[in-house]
């Protein structure tokens, strides 16, 4: 990058966070230049042709379904569905098959569900009623920016909300986690949305993940978009273009002087890449608080190609747009921890999406992609493709003869096609308690990075991982503020 521009803001990196940054400054009328360092757009949320097939089946190469894309305040804002972004929301959220042809299964129904789970639908609807009847505040306290109160939490029905969501949180997040439940099957539904933080279990940062995940399964749904999750980065792409902004690729930023001169620069990249762009130029104690920042285990992608369904023995486990397979609770708990001493699983937990069965539009010429990825140690480099199959295999027979293709990125080379998941580390930075408010430190701003104008605005800030565009949200209202005197939120509607 020889030449230097002159814009108003530079943001590196083209995640959802990213994007989520690039398009309220351009909404802000200031003019944005993106650099991301791949040859594709979105990061986290691309969905690509992998040549396994001459037929041109695409494959959601990191995420695949989002609850997010609904329910967060960023994107309830910027509005996919007026965009035309099909959101389909399928009839089963998600199943965790178990052995013996059992499965638990969440379905969008909650009265369904609970049917389903016997003798545990009374428990199971006892938890989840009062969280769904204070969604707004479970999102709110979820995806805070965890320096300020929510103002949805600031009424008599908001400390109720909040009260919900901690009562639930000490629950499934302690060793009292089983106290309401008898059988297997709803106990493993919440353990397999717990996953999704790749934590020990139990803990407190798993449990709010299960907490908000599973029940935003029973209202907005758990939905794949149509065009696979490219669709939800393109249709951010087409607003930022659409407001002036500039987009590059193949630029990978790795010193402060090959940037543009600008007034505000937001990083969607972990802290070590900020670091390494802007060297002693960040103050020592910052510097060695984001050094200190911590990042997790990883995981291993598989995406395959297959023939026909998964010949799930359960049939409701074929109609979910996601697939825990780890078995039961305890079974995923060992599974978890075993990943954290740094040794693999001997039967991992697997995340499975088949999009066909909800968007079919992803099937072609009968071939259809498979997404997985299974819980690693952090820098693994091992092929888990055997290691997949045999745990669907555990729980549908004759899957490998409906496997066409695959391909594995192990963990270690994840960080090949996005810097951001160092050692396979998908969530970009731990997942932890302390870590979800300390992301990536504890300073009253965990956008600043401590020069003037330069922000982290990626998934290693509050408030979490995942594809809702709320830390990129947020870091860009900082900047907004701190350095063009912006205050007022642009608004990110369509129409507009
Ligand atoms: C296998 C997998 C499955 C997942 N499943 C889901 C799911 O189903 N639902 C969900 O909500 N979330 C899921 N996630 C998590 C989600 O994708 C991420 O949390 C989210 O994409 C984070 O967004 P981000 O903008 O912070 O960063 P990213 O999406 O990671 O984007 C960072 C971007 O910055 C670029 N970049 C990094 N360094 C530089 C540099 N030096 N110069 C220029 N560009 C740079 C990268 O190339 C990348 O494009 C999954 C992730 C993975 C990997």
């Amino acid at each position: 990058m020889a030449q230097r521009t002159e814009v108003d803001v530079v943001v590196v990196g083209s995640g959802p966070n990213g994007l989520a940054a690039a398009v309220t400054m351009a909404r802000a009328g200031l003019g944005v230049q993106v650099l991301e360092a791949e040859d594709t757009l979105g990061g986290g949320a691309r969905t690509l042709d992998l040549q396994l097939t001459d037929v041109g089946v695409t494959h959601d190469i990191c995420s695949a379904v989002h609850p997010l894309a609904l329910a967060s305040p960023f994107f309830e804002a910027f509005d996919l569905p007026s965009r035309g972004v099909g959101l389909t929301v399928p009839e089963v959220a998600y199943a965790q098959p178990l052995d013996g042809g059992r499965a638990g299964v969440a379905y969008h129904d909650l009265e369904r569900t609970a049917v389903g789970l016997g003798r545990d639908g009374a428990a199971w609807r006892a938890f989840m009623t009062p969280l769904m009847r204070h969604q707004r505040e479970v999102i709110a306290v979820s995806l805070s920016d965890k320096r300020s109160i929510p103002r949805e939490l600031l009424s008599p029905g908001g400390i109720a909300g909040a009260l919900t969501f901690g009562s639930r949180l000490l629950e499934q997040g302690s060793r009292a986690w089983n106290a309401r439940f008898s059988d297997d099957e709803a106990p493993a539904l919440l353990t397999g949305v717990s996953a999704h933080a790749i934590a020990r279990m139990p803990a407190f940062a798993p449990a709010g993940t299960a907490i908000m995940l599973a029940s935003l399964a029973h209202t907005v749904g758990w939905p794949l978009p149509v065009g696979g999750s490219q669709a939800i980065t393109d249709a951010m792409l087409d607003d930022l273009r659409a407001h002036g902004g500039d987009v590059r690729t193949g630029v990978r930023v790795s010193d402060w002087r090959e940037l543009p001169r600008a007034r505000a620069y937001l990083f969607d990249t972990t802290p070590r890449t900020v670091l390494e762009v802007w060297k002693d130029r960040v103050p020592t104690a910052a510097a060695s608080a984001l050094g200190r920042f911590p990042h997790g285990p990883g995981a291993a992608k598989v995406d395959f190609v297959l023939d026909g369904p998964v010949p799930w023995t359960h049939p409701e486990v074929g109609a979910a747009g996601t697939i825990h397979v780890g078995g039961t609770r305890a079974q995923m708990a060992a599974a978890e921890e075993a990943v954290h001493r740094g040794r693999h699983a001997a039967a991992p937990m697997v995340l499975a999406s088949d999009p066909s069965v909800v968007v079919p539009s992803r099937e072609i010429a009968g071939l259809r992609p498979f997404w997985t990825y299974a819980h690693v140690p952090a820098g693994s480099t091992r092929d888990v493709t055997e290691d997949v199959t045999a745990q669907i295999e555990r729980f549908a027979p004759g899957f490998r003869d409906v496997v066409v293709a695959s391909r594995c990125v192990p963990a270690a080379e994840m960080a090949q096609h996005n810097a951001n998941y160092v050692g396979g580390d998908i969530a970009a930075g731990a997942v932890t308690f302390y870590r979800m408010v300390a992301r990536p430190t504890l300073r009253a701003d965990p956008y600043a990075v401590g020069i003037p104008g330069v922000y982290l605005c990626s998934a290693s800030t509050t408030p979490a991982p995942g594809v809702h565009g709320m830390n990129g949200w947020y870091a860009a209202g900082r900047a907004l503020r701190a350095r063009f005197g912006i205050r007022r939120t642009p608004d990110l509607s369509p129409g507009r």
